[in-house]
């Protein structure tokens, strides 16, 4: 029997260039076609098409829509040599009308069609966990010698594709997804991070073997968390082992649609680029491959202009395991800190209130009849009113901040709470017995300061930044706070105009979701900067604001507000109009919170890669689905017709089934 290596043995824990100042971490370049890709050129943006691959019209006209959007490299599926073969026409057809986009073809487990497309395009994705394995879900024990016969095997069936890819100038990318581990992997690392980068080092060292560098690496999860942890580790053990800095490909797996896949891509992908770390992106939309190209580019035009920023102290140590994900441990204040979800704050400084109507964009409704209040799923914790508190009674959820001047006049402090100003900090002013925020950022909040207020048990810290480069300027002063063992809450406030449309979303979630990715945080405000004066409109995006912030706190695992839909994006091997079929099975299981169901448009890869979903739709054949609890399979064959209905049936089985709140306004 062999031991599982540990994660942190004698290697740092740095994964990147720089935890402090924005700097992109230096990669070899790889040549792929005409668009070579590395840190010495700009971040590339990528997707898939949707279309079989053997529909050469329509794949070269999906093609078109997605360079004319601005995508730099396009992935086909090969799923056999006969769709590996007509690669050859798409790109034919391509060229001949002046398109130099790379093509890339998507394997999984068939080496011939590998071997075949290395041939025609200019780049490969294999997937370690399915090209020289099949799935088996056996838990094998290994030996030393039985392990280093399985790898011997690998390097078999590997070598003659990479000696392709060395002789026609192939690039390879070599792509983990954490859903499709194989069994070897498996049993000896289990489903982890870890799991994940030596999956794809057994590939690399093949590679190195060979003298062939022309690689990218990717560590895809539709799990934000351990994504991150990933392409961390990844980094660190190619540094470790001395290996030339290979390019990065970011993606979050599964991601989904609308806004919860964008926030969610954000996170994942975002929360690395702050670090330097990526050097092309794709956005998995259950949607249009065109419809990911905006959002890929807003998420990289952000580091275009980052630099210079504000200095920020740099870091010796690291106090957190940048590799698994662990909370910061804080004090439970009221319901904040502890073992409390993060809290969500509505920020409604810049809005009058004047009637019991104007919460409902933060989830909490009056209604008149049985003079009661209600709040969905999305309701917001705490309201901050700054110097306008709120002319009614509160529901019984939500308690209310104000600006200390203000609150010091109000007569109910039992439901209100100021908010205090680092600045205007005295140790003999007036307190809340119950909570008070202290709003500051890394410069007021001095370790001096800090040490005065560690031992107040009802103080709050509210933290801003105004950096550019502001996720890292926050983690820094969480560092601060863990070297001097404080263990105060603290509230994450960030500010974006409520005009940033797309933008909004897609930095609020890199923002914030890249400090609760390493357990920082216990609540967020997200606070409008008002463009308009209109009461209807600032209601509008208060309601975007916070709908936003519960979608980061959802796709970085720290608060399940909601049902989560694991949809791939849809490729040649789907079996169903997978944009149809996730709106609807949206509609009729939208209000599970907490639940996760994977859609998964083919059998082959689906339900590997709808990983930890606790319910799956996966597409079988023509009209025919399979149903899914967890991993195993538990309907087979069910036709299109009656399958949402059959896995509505499952989750009642399982009880898990609540019937929709009838009021349609909740
Ligand atoms: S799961 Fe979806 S995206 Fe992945 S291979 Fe199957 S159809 Fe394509």
């Amino acid at each position: 029997m062999t031991t599982t290596p540990a994660i942190n043995d004698t290697l740092p824990k740095l994964y990147c260039p720089s935890l402090t100042t924005y700097q992109r971490r230096e990669t070899v370049t790889v040549h792929i076609g005409d668009t070579p890709l590395g840190s010495d050129y700009p971040i590339r943006i990528q997707s898939m098409t949707t279309v079989d691959t053997m529909d050469t019209e329509g794949s070269v006209q999906e093609v078109l829509r997605m360079v004319d959007a601005g995508c730099e490299y396009v992935r086909i599926t090969a799923p056999s040599v006969k769709e590996a073969q007509n690669l050859d026409n798409i790109r034919k057809k391509l060229r001949s009308m002046g398109i130099q986009v790379p093509l890339v073809a998507d394997i999984h487990f068939t080496p011939n069609a590998a071997e075949l497309a290395a041939r025609i395009v200019e780049k490969i994705r294999i997937n370690p966990g399915n090209y020289a394995d099949k799935k088996r879900f056996e838990n094998i024990e290994y030996t030393d010698d039985s392990y280093q016969a399985e790898l011997d095997r690998i390097r078999e069936k590997f070598t003659p594709l990479v000696k392709i890819c060395k002789e026609y100038g192939t690039a390879m990318r070599i792509g983990t997804n954490h859903g499709s581990l194989s069994d070897r992997i498996m049993s000896r690392y289990g489903d982890t991070p870890l799991g994940m980068v030596e999956s794809a080092l057994e590939f690399l060292r093949i590679c190195e073997d060979l003298h062939f560098h022309n690689i990218v690496l990717s560590m895809k999860s539709s799990n934000t968390q351990v994504m991150v942890e990933a392409y961390r580790l990844l980094v660190q053990r190619m540094a470790g082992e001395g290996m030339r800095p290979y390019p990065l490909h970011l993606g979050v797996t599964e991601a989904g649609e609308a806004d919860d896949g964008r926030i969610k891509s954000a996170v994942g992908i975002g929360t690395l680029l702050e670090d330097g770390l990526g050097d092309t992106i794709r956005v998995s939309l259950t949607e249009p491959p065109e419809n990911e190209i905006p959002v890929a580019r807003t998420l990289v035009q952000r580091y275009t202009h980052r630099t210079p920023h504000a200095a920020i102290e740099p870091v010796d140590t690291l106090p957190i395991d940048p590799f698994q994900y662990t909370r910061r441990h804080t004090r439970e204040t009221y319901n904040i800190g502890g073992t409390n979800v993060p809290r969500v704050i509505a920020d409604y400084s810049k809005i009058e209130i004047t009637d019991r109507a104007d919460l409902k964009p933060i989830g909490h409704f009056y209604l008149p009849l049985p003079d009661k209040w209600r709040m969905n799923d999305l309701g917001s914790d705490f309201i901050y009113t700054g110097k306008r508190p709120c002319p009614f009674m509160l529901p019984n959820g939500l308690k209310e901040i104000l600006d200390y001047p203000e609150w010091r006049t109000t007569e109910d402090k039992v439901n209100r709470f100021p908010l205090i100003e680092s600045t205007g900090w005295s140790e003999d002013m007036e307190l809340s017995p119950v909570l008070n925020f202290i709003a500051g950022d890394i410069h007021s909040f001095t370790e001096t300061f800090l040490l005065s207020v560690k031992d107040i048990p009802t103080v709050i810290l509210w933290l801003r930044s105004n950096n550019r480069h502001a996720m890292p300027e926050m983690r820094r002063l969480f560092f601060r706070l863990l070297n001097l063992g404080i263990n105060l809450p603290v509230i994450v406030q960030r500010s974006y105009a409520d005009n940033l449309g797309d933008e909004f979303p897609l930095y609020s979630a890199t923002d914030v979701g890249g400090l609760l990715i390493d357990g920082l945080g216990d609540g967020v405000v997200l606070s409008p900067e008002y463009q308009t004066e209109d009461k209807s409109a600032r209601l509008k995006a208060a309601e975007n604001f916070n709908n936003v912030a519960f979608g980061i706190l959802q796709a970085a695992r720290t608060r399940m507000s909601k049902t989560e839909f694991i949809s791939c994006p849809s490729c040649g091997r789907t079996l169903f109009d997978l944009q149809e079929t996730t709106a609807m099975i949206r509609k009729h299981t939208e209000h599970l919170k907490g639940l996760k169901i994977g859609i998964m448009g083919c059998i082959v890869n689906g339900p590997g890669e709808m990983a930890d979903a606790d319910y799956g739709y996966v597409g079988m054949g023509k009209d025919k689905i399979a149903l899914y609890r967890g991993q195993n399979v538990v309907k087979r064959s069910v036709p299109s017709a009656r399958a949402v209905d059959e896995l509505i049936q499952l989750i009642r089985e399982d009880g898990r089934w609540t019937d929709p709140e009838e009021n349609p306004e909740v």
